[in-house]
């Protein structure tokens, strides 16, 4: 690559494809433009931490052999989210966007700082929304794109004392269930990714004591993401990866509502004390 408008994920090359993966300073997203980068698609990673991506960056260009547009971003700022919307606008081809950057808070609801509540619902939720609504329109003019947005088990049910956080995650899968629905008929691909617990970074921003919890709940954001990408693959619009929440999510689905709030509720009230 010669100077730096020509190592641009810029899709004007239209042999490469062209994925942009937002929260790709860290855990799950990392991990995306890790495997995306391996199978071959340029790539634009958006994050907060610009230092994080350009490393992640320089390592994935020199092993891959790819072009990555460092983009950085603070998602919850109108005015950093309006560019990421108008780089995607101006591509003249993405493939695949991962809407993958998002936190949680934990807590009772009346005591968490309501800035901070405020900021979760733009980041998992306008962010998310708003980064969609840019990418479809130019992949249903080609009638190729697909969109991962990532959800979460926590979104299949009330969220006792981790209530926004809940409620965001429940509004990213119903939205992506709907837009699956609205696309049938076109070559385009929509996946709602639900993971469960994942060894990330994500308990310690949350400020969420996980150390009790057995292996066996837990997944490495590796297996995560090539379970997801495996399932896009296959069209499947939810995507719950892994055998343990799978069977978590099918009891989730069988047990009334009024008994699952109780039941998350009282876990978790022994959590924030
Ligand atoms: P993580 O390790 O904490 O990574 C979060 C990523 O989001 C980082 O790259 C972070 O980068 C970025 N981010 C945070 N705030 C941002 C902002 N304001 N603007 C732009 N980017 C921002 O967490 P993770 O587990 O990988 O989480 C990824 C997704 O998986 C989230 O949507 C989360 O809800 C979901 N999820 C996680 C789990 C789990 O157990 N880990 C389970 C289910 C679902 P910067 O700090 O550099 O901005």
């Amino acid at each position: 690559m010669s100077g730096a408008e020509d190592s641009r994920a810029n899709g004007a090359d239209p042999t490469r494809t062209v994925a942009l993966v937002t929260g790709a300073s860290a855990g799950i997203g990392e991990e995306f433009a890790e495997q995306l980068a391996k199978k071959g698609h340029d790539l634009i990673v958006v994050a907060r931490s610009a230092d994080r991506l350009e490393t992640l960056a320089a390592r994935l260009r020199t092993a891959n052999r790819i072009a990555v547009d460092v983009l950085p971003a603070d998602l919850t700022k109108p005015e950093d989210l309006r560019s990421v919307e108008r780089r995607i606008e101006g591509l003249p081809r993405l493939d695949l966007l991962v809407n993958n950057a998002g936190f949680g808070t934990m807590g009772r609801f009346a005591t968490l700082d309501a800035d901070q509540e405020e900021a979760e619902i733009r980041l998992n939720v306008v962010a998310l929304v708003r980064l969609t609504r840019a990418a479809l329109p130019a992949m249903l003019r080609h009638d190729r794109g697909a969109v991962i947005n990532v959800s979460s088990l926590a979104g299949f049910q009330a969220g006792p004392f981790n209530a926004t956080y809940a409620a965001t995650k429940a509004y990213v899968t119903s939205f992506t269930e709907s837009l699956g629905e609205e696309l049938r008929g076109t070559r385009l691909r929509v996946q709602a990714l639900c993971p469960g617990f994942t060894r990330t970074e994500f308990q310690d921003r949350a400020g969420i004591d996980v150390s009790d919890l057995p292996d066996l709940a837990w997944m490495s954001a590796a297996s995560v993401v090539e379970s997801s990408l495996a399932a896009l693959d296959r069209g499947e619009l939810v995507h719950v990866p892994g055998v343990t929440n799978r069977l978590v999510a099918g009891l989730v689905r069988v047990t009334p509502r009024t008994v699952l709030r109780r039941i998350v509720g009282s876990t978790m009230r022994t959590r924030v004390g």
